[in-house]
């Protein structure tokens, strides 16, 4: 045997004997071949990819400690205590605390004894932590959420900056960076600011396959949204994002007068409530959490069933990043969005108004308009979106909204020129409700006042409902061919575009209001997830779940450490009668059968 294929027999063997998964998944073995050779890599995988065993399992056969660099100090406890339910020595350094704490954890990293040690690029920049590693023996470093240090992208972080220092000081350890962030520029960036030029590129496709996308404009948004839950996620955890704090915390409240339990998220909050409501998220089964996009980074969690989107992301990389925190663990999940009018009028005089320069506003608004053109399309949403990050998908995917409803298109040609012309005859200075008001010729006092009760567009449009012309002006804002005003009194002004289809040189076709919002149904909302498993093996599925409830609240962990859903799942599927068939269970390594699986056993040979 050469050495590399010595040290893939041992990477193969922990996959399976600590982590009890029989194989590698997509690049993870050409990722972790290259880093167990001391090579530094790029990945760029999707969430739920896998991408913590691209660096855990080097980290556990080269020599040394691993590095692990994350963002979120919040997040450091769940991400060690999984390590630790693997029976793996890991810990981490954070200002949390105390200096004895500290102190002891620094020996341990000196005399060996730690497999993995989570740090924050501001710590680990810190002189006396470098120091520090000076005399320790390093595994490797892992940039943990790396997209970070890219200014182009949304969650830029100055630390990560410092983190290029690393290539300099530590030239022989190797260094792996990890993101979800699919678009080339960042990617090009991380290489940049990371010294990574030269490293080892890995890009998955971003498919998420198991995350049914769908978009839509309902009347009552929150209604919609109830009726989605009932129907689909009676007692899931799920995410609700929302643009505006008070959005979130009034949200929040009403789901809970609605009999869910939600919690609210957002950057005003006190800290310790923030992260109280986190945990809460993470420990608890079947909790809500609505919030601002400040929520999600980071955040492990498996079996987020759906994410809700009550107001339309400023771009597609956030709906996708966002969107792609449901399902890590592969089960079915849901990409929820209902948006109207509003929607539109704000980020379009939000863009209008940024003091961003020329060059990024004109990227800004190229964001929107991609995020514009997603939500208003009639095709495949996966084409769409995977076509956006350069990725192709040959056929519909047959798991969106448009794919399995195929919406209705209508020659919207006439009705929109008599809405184009609504907008220039009333003088470019109105807002869609006025426009509305005029073209179904209501006899309002400012409509009197300002004299559009004698112009020719007036009472024009009693073909369509106020609803109907509504969602026609939300479709040419959207289009580009009406601009929004600075104002932010959101009334509309004409574009270049417009010509064209006020001259009659152009029809238009749109998309077809859908009729009626599915009906609640209270019962038959099961997930997916327990959808999957057989009406007869419901009662298992209970009982498993509530012995995995009663196991993690004794350890202080949330539930997923002690198994996650596809786990327990797998068990389902084999029903396992021995131990030696329970190691045989996707999820169940060494360890965790002998810690749990005695229970689990007799759990399933009493449904037996
Ligand atoms: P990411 O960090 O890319 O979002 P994770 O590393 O959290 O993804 O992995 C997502 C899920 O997939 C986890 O539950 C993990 O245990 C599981 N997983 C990872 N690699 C494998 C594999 N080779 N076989 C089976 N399950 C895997
Ligand atoms: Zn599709």
């Amino acid at each position: 045997m050469t050495v590399l294929e010595a040290e893939t027999a041992d990477a193969l063997d922990i996959l399976q004997t600590i982590y009890g998964y029989d194989e590698f998944r997509g690049q993870q073995r050409e990722i972790v071949e290259t880093v167990i050779q001391g090579n530094d890599a790029l990945v760029l995988m999707p969430t739920g990819g896998g991408k913590s065993l691209c660096y855990q399992i080097p980290a556990l056969v080269r020599r040394g400690t691993g590095i692990i660099v994350s963002p979120l100090i919040a997040l450091m406890q769940d991400q060690v205590d999984a390590l630790q339910s693997l029976n793996l020595n890991a810990a981490f350094i954070n200002s949390s605390m105390d200096a004895r704490e500290i102190n002891y954890t620094e020996n341990a990293l000196l005399s060996g004894d730690i497999d993995m040690l989570y740090v924050a690029p501001e710590r680990l920049l810190m002189p006396g932590m470098l120091a520090l590693l000076d005399r320790a023996q390093i595994a490797l470093f892992a940039i943990d959420e790396a997209h970070c240090v890219s200014q182009w992208g949304h969650d830029f972080r100055k630390e990560y900056m410092g983190l290029s220092l690393l290539a300099e000081r530590f030239p022989d350890v190797p260094r792996i960076a990890l993101t979800a962030t699919a678009d080339e520029r960042t990617r090009d960036e991380i290489a940049n600011n990371l010294r990574l030029q030269k490293a080892a590129k890995f890009v998955s496709s971003f498919d998420r396959p198991n995350i049914k996308y769908t978009i839509g404009e309902p009347q009552n948004p929150r209604d919609a949204l109830l009726n989605f839950l009932d129907n689909h996620h009676v007692d899931d955890a799920g995410i609700v994002y929302c643009l505006s704090r008070k959005k979130v915390e009034q949200t929040a409240e009403w789901l809970n007068k609605q009999g869910r339990v939600a919690v609210p998220y957002h950057a005003g909050l006190p800290a310790d409530e923030r992260e109280h409501n986190q945990k809460r998220f993470l420990r608890e089964d079947g909790l809500i959490v609505v919030a601002t996009i400040a929520f999600g980074m980071g955040i492990d969690k498996p079996d987020v069933r759906f994410v809700a989107h009550l107001n339309l992301p400023k771009s597609i990389e956030a709906y996708y990043q966002e969107t792609g925190r449901a399902g890590r663990d592969g089960l079915e999940s849901n990409a929820w969005m209902a948006y109207g009018l509003q929607d539109v009028i704000n980020l379009r005089s939000m863009m209008a108004q940024s003091d961003a320069d020329e060059k990024h506003k004109r990227v800004e608004n190229h964001k929107l308009d991609s995020m514009l053109g997603l939500a208003e399309l009639t095709g495949c949403r996966r084409q769409a979106l995977l076509s956006y990050f350069g990725d192709t998908l040959v056929s519909p995917c047959g798991n969106c909204d448009n794919c399995i409803n195929p919406p209705q298109t209508w020659d919207a040609t006439d009705a929109a020129r008599k809405a184009l012309s609504c907008v220039y005859r009333t003088g470019q200075r109105f807002g869609v409700s006025y426009l509305v008001d005029v073209l179904l010729g209501k006899h309002s006092e400012r409509i009197q006042r300002f004299g559009h009760d004698q112009q020719s567009t007036f009472g024009i449009g009693m073909e369509l409902t106020s609803n109907e012309w509504r969602n026609l002006y939300r479709q040419l804002i959207a289009k580009g061919l009406l601009s929004v005003d600075v104002d932010g009194h959101g009334s509309v002004q004409l574009t270049e575009e417009a010509r064209p289809l006020l001259r009659g040189e152009q029809p238009l076709y749109l998309r077809q209001l859908p009729k009626g919002e599915a009906k609640r149904s209270k019962s038959g909302g099961r997930s997916k997830a327990s959808a999957s498993i057989s009406e007869q093996d419901q009662p298992l599925w209970e009982a498993l779940r509530s012995l995995r409830k009663q196991l993690s609240d004794l350890a202080g962990v949330p539930a997923y450490v002690v198994f996650n859903d596809s786990t327990l799942a797998d068990m389902i599927a084999i029903k396992p009668r021995n131990e030696n068939e329970m190691a045989m269970v996707s999820g169940v390594g060494q360890h965790k059968l002998e810690q749990y699986g005695e229970e689990f056993l007799d759990v399933i040979r009493d449904y037996a």
